[in-house]
């Protein structure tokens, strides 16, 4: 489907390719329509479907799972899944950083 214009801006779309991030690892370049206004870019079906399969060939598909909150003495605390701990090379007793950013807890290794 071609479009012309920026569904959310309504701005001018141009083709070109984009880098495409996923868990701040780069899955390579895929052509895109780019809005020259606020920079929104729309994949076709094709690309998109090519974006998942480099995502899964990566091992980065499926990474984000939901977790629950349990209460551990007064702290609270989360299992961080295998699956992202393997990702990561996080373990046991390792130090790592947990900061707050807005809605998010980010935990460096
Ligand atoms: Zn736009």
């Amino acid at each position: 489907m071609e479009r012309k214009e920026c569904e959310e801006c309504g701005g001018k779309l141009v083709k070109k390719k984009v880098e495409f991030k996923m868990y701040g690892i780069s899955l390579g370049e895929f052509p895109a329509e780019v809005c020259t206004k606020c920079d929104e870019e729309v994949f076709d079906e094709k690309t998109s479907k090519e974006i998942d399969a480099v995502a899964k060939k990566k091992g980065l598909w499926g990474l984000a799972k939901k977790v629950k909150i349990v209460k551990i003495g007064s702290s609270l605390a989360v299992r961080i899944p295998k699956a992202i701990s393997d990702f990561l090379g996080l373990e046991e007793g390792k130090e790592a950083l947990m900061k707050p950013d807005k809605n998010k807890i980010i935990i460096e290794s």
